[in-house]
């Protein structure tokens, strides 16, 4: 006779590893054998089924989806991005101290139902979701570029993981991004960063202990003569790390530092 305790075990660990499998087996498809397919024999283009509602897309958000994401603050702090409830050139927090980067462009708000696909992809491995909110990303990006006619940064950078973060999680959400971004923007990529000393989790800390715990946690390898880097990153809280890392990135001679966030978190 097998214990209930077992059964109950056996069920949520067999439909977390099913769970994992279909969405790493959806990645697959999509991402390689489908394409390489295509290039082989010229097959109709299969359309996606969108990451969020399930229905046929062409792309990997469909339309409808991609309305519920957009977000137009009427003001926004210059610098930090963060969505401000009246008229105001700086945040509170940039009043205080100005961070040490430049500027921090964001699309979109850190809500549901945007935020449900950006835990999916970071702690579900699901990167058919990852993909799909990349593809949206690049997008945003160029469109931004092209109305405000700036011109694209020299690099783009991703934020390293503690080694046993990425070891627990199996891959660094920031360089998927920064990958993808380089690829489909064509800006070249920096990956001399390294994170240096322990990093203890982040996410019950206020913006100072976040400071405290990352004054020496970044180190670049390779200088930056004068050229305009772009951290990329999937969500921005306080603007710690961002900022940690900006330092290094100037201290390594770095003109100018942007970040490029995916998703802003409002006060
Ligand atoms: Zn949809
Ligand atoms: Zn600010």
């Amino acid at each position: 006779m097998i214990p209930k305790e077992c059964v109950r075990l056996y069920r949520k660990l067999s439909f977390k590893l099913s769970l994992k499998l279909s969405c790493k087996l959806r990645h697959l498809l999509s991402a390689y054998l489908f394409p390489l397919l295509r290039s082989v024999i010229s097959i109709p283009h299969i359309p996606h089924r969108c990451a969020l509602c399930d229905s046929k897309s062409p792309q990997r958000i469909c339309e409808p989806c991609q309305q519920q994401f957009l977000y137009t603050p009427q003001y926004q702090c210059s610098v930090c991005a963060l969505p401000l409830a009246h008229s105001a050139l700086l945040c509170g927090g940039c009043l205080q101290k100005m961070p040490a980067y430049d500027r921090v462009y964001s699309p979109y708000l850190y809500q549901a139902p945007l935020s449900h696909l950006i835990m999916r992809f970071k702690q579900q491995g699901d990167f058919f979701a990852g993909q799909a909110l990349a593809d949206l990303w690049c997008e945003a990006i160029k469109k931004h570029m092209t109305q405000q006619h700036i011109p694209l940064p020299d690099m783009v950078t991703a934020i390293p993981l503690h080694w046993r973060k990425q070891g627990r999680r199996g891959f660094n959400q920031s360089a998927f991004f920064a990958n993808v971004i380089h690829k489909k923007l064509n800006i070249p990529l920096f990956t001399d960063v390294k994170r240096t000393g322990s990093a203890p989790e982040q996410k019950h800390l206020d913006r100072k202990e976040r400071m405290k715990n990352l004054k020496h946690g970044f180190t670049v390898t390779s200088p930056l003569n004068n050229l305009h880097v772009v951290i990329i990153d999937d969500v921005m809280t306080t603007g710690a790390t961002v900022d940690a890392m900006t330092t290094a990135l100037k201290k390594a001679g770095a003109g100018k530092v942007s970040a490029w966030v995916l998703a802003r978190v409002p006060k």
